[in-house]
């Protein structure tokens, strides 16, 4: 008889795990179950701004696969609109209620991977039901928040609570879809995932293209009329809305692993080994934006979650449930993401961070172009370093800029990753001609300030 694999959750790590195993073991060989409580599978959530913002025109444009797809190519049975309520661990079945026919259906499993993903952080003034309050994290949200978009009486303000980049994203969004928009931000500014010298230059591009950024502001609840929401309190007043955006980030979802008995890291997700195994429980696995991993760089345990971490352990899992070898080794934190024409990059850690971690270090800031300065179109980039004193290691770095400047994070995330010093870095054989860089790439420019910092020369 075949062995049964059940995935609870069908986006990209759950899914991600059953195509792999699939790839390696036969229908005959292993039957799989999927199960997934929303409208649509295998989606890009990274998509729904541009979605909402109608750069990408149409919803079908964010699905990858469908369940049909997943039958026929893969032959997964997914099945939408089914929750899963319990794990029993003893018993080795699932139990899923299906939200559209009623009713319950239970599933014996051999193999579970749990692939539920994250919630996105609802304090309490924002559970009162009031409608027109979202949460950004899965395309049924997208969906309802497009509808009152696009619903009567017409929204025309809106506000984005928390100024993580969903929130920085959703709020370009909102703008492109031409309402006034305002950002509420407790910190000192917008985009905490840099540094704040950084991510002034973020605010400041905001404010460029119209959204009204309130920085140091706490929202302590939400007025509304007809049942709909008018505006959102702070402790500096209210702040009229016709909708408001959650941009608060997200936890991750382990409700039901906890109450199966899936042990938790300090983050609050699910723990696992790097072949992405829940340990203590033979059969079990997990992925993607419920489980925590190991930041490479401090050593500590994170939760860090993002599309490319979820496809890559749900791929591992996959592997290895269908039989092959393959791990996860952990992340060093490297994110890209924009506002309008601004782009912004990091990876590893940043100032506070290092400190956290305990490590001395120096930081610099360089300052210098995406092409060559007489080149048309050649627009500032700001580099920021962080490298550990006295070895040279990187440890961090951000990038904000004009074009090119996001995905020039990635090979300062390389050197990151194999660990090499910025003395080293200033000899790297980047590619040079005017269109794209400066003779000096502003990454060798940022290196060798960061060198000089460290009383090299
Ligand atoms: C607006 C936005 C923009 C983003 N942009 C980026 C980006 O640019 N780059 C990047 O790397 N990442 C980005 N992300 C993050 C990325 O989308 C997530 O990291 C990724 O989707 C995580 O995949 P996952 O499969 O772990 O979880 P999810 O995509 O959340 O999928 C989990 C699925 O499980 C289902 N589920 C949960 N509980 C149950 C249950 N009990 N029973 C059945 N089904 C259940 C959910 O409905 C959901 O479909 C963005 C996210 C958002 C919201």
């Amino acid at each position: 008889m075949a062995e049964r694999l059940i995935v609870v959750g069908g986006d990209a790590a759950g899914m991600a795990a059953a195509s792999q195993a699939r790839r390696h073991r036969d229908r005959a060989d292993l039957e799989i179950v999927g199960f997934e409580r929303g409208h649509f599978t295998s989606y890009s959530a990274c998509g729904i701004p541009y979605w909402i913002s109608g750069v990408v025109p149409e919803r079908p444009q964010l699905i990858a696969r469908d369940p049909a797809t997943h039958r026929e190519k893969f032959d997964i049975d997914v099945r939408l609109r089914h929750e899963v309520t319990a794990i029993d661990l003893d018993r080795r079945e699932v139990v899923a209620r299906d939200l559209d026919g009623g009713g319950e259906v239970r599933e014996g499993f051999d193999t579970l991977v749990y692939a539920t993903g994250a919630v996105p952080v609802q304090p309490d003034w924002a559970r009162g039901g009031i409608a027109g309050v979202f949460g950004m994290q899965t395309l049924d949200d997208g969906t309802a928040l497009l509808d009152w978009l696009e619903g009567e009486p017409r929204p025309r303000r809106a506000v984005v609570v928390g100024g993580g980049y969903v929130g920085v994203e959703m709020a370009e969004a909102l703008i492109q879809r031409g309402l006034s928009v305002d950002l509420v931000e407790k910190a000192g500014q917008p985009m905490a995932t840099v540094d704040p010298d950084m991510a002034e230059l973020v605010a400041e591009a905001m404010r460029g293209i119209g959204i009204g950024i309130r920085t140091g502001l706490t929202v302590t609840g939400l007025e509304a009329r007809d049942g709909r929401v008018a505006a959102v309190v702070t402790n500096e007043g209210p702040m009229p809305a016709d909708v408001v955006v959650l941009g608060l980030g997200v936890r991750p979802n382990t409700a039901l692993a906890e109450a199966a008995g899936l042990p938790l890291g300090p983050t609050g997700g699910v723990r696992c080994d790097r072949r992405m195994r829940v340990p203590g429980m033979p059969g079990v696995w997990a992925a993607g934006d419920c489980v925590e991993t190991l930041h490479l760089v401090s050593g500590m345990p994170v939760h860090v979650p993002l599309g490319t971490h979820a496809n890559k352990q749900g791929r591992v899992a996959g592997i290895n449930i269908g039989g092959g070898y393959a791990t996860f080794p952990g992340v060093i934190g490297t994110a890209v993401t924009k506002v309008c024409d601004l782009e912004v990059g990091r990876t590893g850690l940043r100032e506070r961070d290092a400190v956290a971690a305990g490590f001395e270090f120096v930081a610099v800031l360089s300052e210098s172009t995406n092409r060559a300065g007489y080149y048309p179109g050649a627009r500032p980039m700001t580099v920021k370093l962080i490298a550990e004193r006295p070895s040279g290691r990187l440890l961090g770095a951000q990038i904000v800029g004009w074009s090119e400047a996001a995905k020039r994070i990635d090979p300062l995330a390389v050197a990151l990753w194999n660990g090499m010093t910025v003395d080293e870095m200033t000899a790297l054989d980047l590619g040079y001609a005017p269109p794209y860089a400066p003779v000096w790439d502003p990454v060798l420019i940022a290196a060798r300030k960061a060198v000089d910092a460290l009383g090299r020369r």
